[in-house]
């Protein structure tokens, strides 16, 4: 394939800050030219281990010195395309071109391939992992992120003064999940728990005190973890609702590094006794899920928690960043049993698609992530479920930022189960 004219242009992400765009238009042979569209994320909760992004000036001059390398040449194969763009960058945090310029090409690249080759984008992501390894036949299932915590919340000022809270809750994320193998199930049910939390959490804390964070999560003047929990589980229970409840602490977020404590509920604790007060969610919950319990350095802190909770699916998010060897050090130390994909964690789709393969050429589950600061672009869904993902997790079931990723699994369901009744 020959890109013909590749252009990158800034644009607003959820959080309003800029981030990359790709408009790519290419041909393959003497087919018509077709044009696609790519777009970045960024986190907020980032892991040191993950590779460096430029701010977009510097984005456009990097992209400015590659260009005759990239427009007018025939690719094969992303492989191709990808591996040139990692030598062009030559560091190992792709800190030179910028892992967000490097991924939105990359991503364009993808998109761009399996147009000129009438596949969905799905189907052709499914194809690169597919020469590597089995894919699972499975449809992911959303991670609906209901209440927002830690990095992704600003509490307004005037909550000290009016509810002694000045400080967001220390676990990043509050989660639930579909009990159902049925994707448009699992949508239109998450849909309606998290409108029917949103008026519960109106009747306990006062409409104008429910607010929205990062992730379209509810924020409240909530004092402690457990409180948010429990009118979960509570609403949950009164309704029958088949949903499961999981977690994404982020706890690098609230790790002392000083002396490897942590500063949770009101009290520092060490790794033992933070492994107990999961323990002691995990069963009172039935989490279904809990990811990044501890700090991202902590492999066998995650190893044995792992081996306390056996019937949690463990996620690792900043403690393998996506990456290769990350991956391969918690496999070899048994830290974890599920990994969470993000692209813009590593760079390139080639990458992507190898740390999966090696995910399940170990037993691990994987779960495809959006970022707390996304753009609308839907890549990731087509990425969750060519591959096979046990979940996909792109916040709560609201705004566009988010919905756009559940709505493009929504259509790619429907394309498979043509005779459902959603
Ligand atoms: C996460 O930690 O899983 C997450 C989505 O947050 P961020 O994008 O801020 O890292
Ligand atoms: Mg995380």
């Amino acid at each position: 394939m020959i890109l013909s004219e590749t252009k990158i242009v800034a644009i607003k992400d959820s959080r309003g800050s800029q981030t990359l765009e790709a408009h790519i238009t290419a041909h393959e042979g003497d087919s018509k030219e077709i044009s696609v569209v790519a777009s970045v994320p960024a986190g907020k909760s980032t892991g040191i281990h993950e590779v460096k992004s430029l701010s977009p000036a510097l984005a456009f001059e990097q992209f400015e010195k590659i260009k005759r390398n990239i427009i007018g040449v025939n690719f094969h194969d992303q492989q191709e395309f990808d591996a040139l763009l990692i030598a062009l960058d030559g560091s190992l945090d792709k800190h030179v071109l910028g892992g967000n310029l490097i991924l939105v090409l990359s991503e364009g690249f993808a998109r761009a391939f399996a147009a000129t080759r009438d596949l969905g984008l799905n189907q052709y992501l499914h194809q690169l992992l597919g020469s590597k390894h089995k894919i699972p036949d499975r449809f992911p299932r959303p991670l609906f992120n209901i209440i927002n915590g830690g990095a992704h919340v600003t509490i307004p000022s005037d909550w000290d003064k009016k509810f002694g809270v000045s400080k967001s809750l220390d676990i990043q994320e509050f989660q639930v999940v579909p009990a159902t193998d049925d994707f448009a199930l699992g949508l239109s049910v998450g849909k309606e728990f998290y409108s029917k939390l949103g008026y519960e959490l109106g009747k306990i804390y006062g409409a104008e005190n429910v607010i929205l964070g990062d992730e379209a999560g509810y924020v409240c003047p909530f004092k402690t973890n457990e409180e948010a929990l429990e009118i979960i589980q509570e609403l949950i229970n009164r309704y029958l609702y088949p949903l499961k409840i999981g977690l994404d602490a982020a706890a690098s977020q609230f790790h002392n590094d000083a002396d490897d404590s942590y500063m949770i509920e009101g009290a520092e604790r060490t790794p033992e006794e933070l492994t107990m007060l999961y323990y002691d969610l995990a069963h009172a919950y039935e989490l279904i899920s809990l990811e990044d319990p501890f700090n991202e350095e902590a492999f066998d802190d995650f190893a044995g928690l792992q081996e306390k909770i056996p019937k949690t699916i463990l996620i690792t998010d900043d403690l393998t960043t996506t990456n290769p060897e990350r991956l391969s050090k918690a496999i070899s130390k048994k830290s974890a049993n599920a990994i969470l994909i993000k692209p813009n964690q590593i760079g390139t789709i080639t990458e992507t698609i190898d740390v999966i393969s090696m995910a399940y050429e170990n037993g691990w589950k994987t779960i495809v992530s959006h970022r707390s600061g996304e753009t609308k672009d839907d890549f990731i869904a087509d990425l969750a479920v060519g591959v096979g993902a046990w979940g996909l997790k792109s916040g709560a079931p609201a705004t566009e930022y988010r919905m756009a990723k559940y709505s493009r699994a929504l259509d790619l369901w429907q394309k498979i189960n043509p005779s459902g009744p959603f």
